[in-house]
């Protein structure tokens, strides 16, 4: 916007104010009125800095100097920068963009994901986290939320972003996270699927459903048994073995989902859109199983936006796909059929970095899907202190491996430590090819809890404050080493506009 000359912000002003070095974004430079706004930053605080007058100067939080207000980067002054300038406020994916899941781990990533999205139209939710993820970094929704608003402002972002509230089980946490201002929930009914019964010999799943009282049976198998569905080419039966198997199976969670779309008015109201995922289940997830769930779902009303079935193969974190590609796109194609007759989209979890299975959903979906990524950002945020300080990244190395074992208990992995190359046998040049080789990858991308969070015998952070140090001195090498990243993702999913 432009600026007039009175209310200009200089960077030597703010300095003077400070009394110490900024860097002045100048994207983020907006008037409004009487009151010219920037972001500035100082090591790895963030400021906003006002000047002028007018009720957004007014209701800012800060200490007035000369004709300045500094005003720190917080949850109360996010809120006004909410009011005053929509764009900094997270929205749903109203215009039915591709979308992805981003997510910013650190607080620190999202310049470099706006960099990567450049202008194309795709809708990015620069906060994603579930409520592991806000466990394991010591963080809150609310935070989470002011940092992405802050990097949306700071680079002048305007085009729309959401926010989601990832993997929530209970109704308390996303109930927090609606009121953060979360724009979409994913909700995780794995606690209410029963994994033990998939594999039952048939003797036995018939006096597991035999448990299961008459009216419910009864009025499933009225509904669904050995009915057969028709979706252009593509027919499904639900047999009655596979029925019985999907009401044991589903027949809680569904109840779940159902109770959670009627207990948040948000949901129907298009405020907030709701996912469900199944994809943390014992096993993949069958079509007709899919097809029973999206069939139950609309019957009962619940309008999802999203589903995230767990697809053959697997999808370890930071990682590509292991698994067998022609099944995968072949349940690919059927799984698309239904999400598409049922009016949702389907949602590709933990999807960053399987570069392998991009070209399939671009073939095969010819529709706008989701695709989360999980942490990838954390894994170029190493990638930084690998390039940038040896020493560091050395430190954190050894603590890593020294946590992972722990780690192991939060995700699943097929990570070979002794594959991983000793870190003496690695001169400071080549440290960075840690970020190329799997097994390092996700000894790295676990453990960051412990790297982030744990703390020496007097109680200061082994690593926290000097990662975070290094990372808003070397921001601009990790914004454009996450463009590189992220615009791989988006060129192989066939996003290019
Ligand atoms: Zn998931």
């Amino acid at each position: 916007m432009e600026v007039y000359g009175v209310k200009k912000i200089r960077k030597s002003d703010i300095e003077r104010a400070l009394g110490t070095a900024v860097t002045l974004y100048k994207e983020s430079v907006t008037s409004l009125g009487e009151c010219t706004l920037a972001l500035v930053r100082n090591g790895k605080k963030k400021y906003l800095i006002a000047k002028g007058s007018g009720p957004m100067f007014d209701e800012l939080e800060g200490k007035v100097t000369d004709d300045l207000k500094i005003c720190p980067a917080n949850h109360a002054n996010r809120l006004v920068l909410n009011t005053y300038l929509p764009y900094t406020k997270p929205t749903t994916n109203k215009d039915g963009r591709p979308s992805i899941g981003l997510g910013d781990r650190l607080g620190e990533a999202t310049p470099g994901h706006i960099k990567a999205l450049g202008n194309k139209n795709i809708f990015p939710y620069f906060a994603q986290q579930s409520i592991r993820e806000l466990n394991l970094t010591g963080r809150t929704f609310d935070g989470v939320i002011d940092d992405a608003a802050y990097a949306v402002f700071q680079c002048g972002y305007t085009a729309g972003w959401g926010a989601d509230g990832d993997h929530l089980k209970k109704e308390e946490e996303i109930k927090t996270a609606l009121r953060s201002g979360a724009t979409m929930i994913t909700l995780d009914s794995s606690e209410m699927i029963d994994n033990t019964i998939a594999g039952l010999p048939e003797k036995e799943l018939l006096v597991r459903y035999g448990n299961v009282d008459e009216k419910t049976r009864t009025f499933y198998e009225n509904l669904y048994k050995e009915r057969t569905f028709t979706f252009g080419t593509l027919s499904l039966t639900l047999d009655t073995v596979s029925l019985m198997k999907d009401i044991l199976i589903y027949g809680k969670a569904l109840d779940y989902i159902q109770k959670i779309w009627e207990t948040f008015p948000e949901f129907k109201a298009n405020e907030a859109f709701l996912e469900v995922s199944i994809d943390e289940t014992a096993t993949p997830t069958d079509p007709k199983s899919h097809l029973f769930i999206a069939l139950e779902l609309k019957r009962r009303g619940v309008l999802l936006k999203t589903l995230a079935p767990r697809f053959a193969g697997e999808f370890q974190k930071g990682i590509d796909y292991i698994g067998d590609l022609a099944q995968f796109e072949r349940e690919l194609i059927i799984h698309e059929t239904i999400a598409l007759a049922h009016d949702y989209r389907l949602s590709v979890h933990s999807g960053s970095d399987k570069f392998s299975i991009f070209p399939l959903l671009a073939k095969h979906i010819d529709r706008p899907f989701h695709v989360k990524t999980a942490g990838t950002n954390w894994l170029e945020a190493m990638h930084v202190v690998a390039l940038t300080d040896p020493s560091l990244y050395r430190r954190m190395h050894t603590h890593a491996l020294a946590r992972f074992k722990d780690a192991t208990a939060f995700y699943v992995v097929t990570t070979d430590l002794s594959k991983i190359k000793p870190l003496d046998k690695v001169s400071d040049q080549q440290l960075c090819d840690y970020l190329k080789d799997d097994n390092a990858r996700q000894l790295l991308h676990i453990t960051y809890g412990y790297l982030l969070q744990d703390k020496d015998e007097k109680g200061a952070y082994l690593f926290r404050d000097e990662f975070f140090a290094l990372l808003g001195k070397e921001e601009e090498l990790y914004q454009d080493l996450l463009a590189k990243h992220i615009g791989k993702h988006f060129e192989l999913l066939g996003w290019k506009k």
